[in-house]
């Protein structure tokens, strides 16, 4: 366990196999926090309140944004995402260390929050296989894959122009890729202190 508790994003176009990596992750880590996102998009099967998401409409998605309870929030592939501050900071106080998820566009908002927080962007072998991949997941519809898949090249683009990730983990064997990450964290934990910027 670090002594201090320190923050991870992770970054990735949809189905490039992010939730997956980091479900297994925090098994291999069993001190590691994720921090839960609020979002306006719906349940896929199997999606709990409170586990995956806090599932909001849009009128409580936009009063938690006046509260400023969100350190960042985003619009993504048409619905609203956004990381509650409070449980981040409580987590870092009691020494855990967290991994949030956020598009590469938020990951740049996060950054002028926490701008110590270490970034690993995901990337899928290739763009045909991003396809195979959303189509295999069976959890989007055909006009939500489209969306996904056309978004995706752009994101990556931002993210390797932009983004400020200190690592970049290509998905291609699942196992392989958790291996690399597994030492990626076992490096980084123990290195970063996180700490609020004041506004
Ligand atoms: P994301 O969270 O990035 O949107 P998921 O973790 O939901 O992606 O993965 C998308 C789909 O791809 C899932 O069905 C998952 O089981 C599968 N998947 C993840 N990693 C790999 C991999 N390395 N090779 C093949 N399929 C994978
Ligand atoms: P999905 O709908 O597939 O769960 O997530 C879609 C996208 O939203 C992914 O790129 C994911 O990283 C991003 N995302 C999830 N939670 C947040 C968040 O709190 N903030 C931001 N900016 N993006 C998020």
């Amino acid at each position: 366990m670090a002594e201090h508790g320190k923050l991870i994003v992770f970054s990735a176009p949809s189905g490039a196999g992010k939730s997956s990596l980091k479900d297994a992750l925090m098994k291999r880590f069993p001190k590691l926090r994720y921090s839960v996102s609020a979002t306006t998009r719906p349940p896929r099967p199997g999606e709990s309140e409170g586990d995956h998401y806090y599932f909001k409409t849009l009128a409580e998605f936009k009063e938690m944004i006046d509260r400023n309870e969100l350190v960042e929030h985003m619009q993504v592939h048409g619905n609203f995402y956004g990381t509650p501050r409070a449980p981040i900071l409580q987590a870092l106080q009691q020494g855990f260390s967290i991994i949030l998820d956020l598009d590469v566009y938020g990951k740049v908002n996060f950054d002028k929050a926490f701008p110590d927080a270490l970034g690993i962007l995901i990337a899928p072998p290739n763009l045909e296989e991003l396809e195979r991949r959303l189509i295999g997941r069976q959890s989007d519809s055909q006009e939500t894959i489209r969306i996904r898949l056309q978004n995706a090249n752009r994101e990556l683009d931002f993210a390797y122009r932009e983004g400020k990730y200190e690592y970049t983990v290509v998905n291609d064997d699942f196992n392989r890729a958790l291996e690399e990450l597994t030492g990626i964290l076992e490096r980084e934990l123990g290195t970063r202190r996180m700490q609020e910027h004041s506004k």
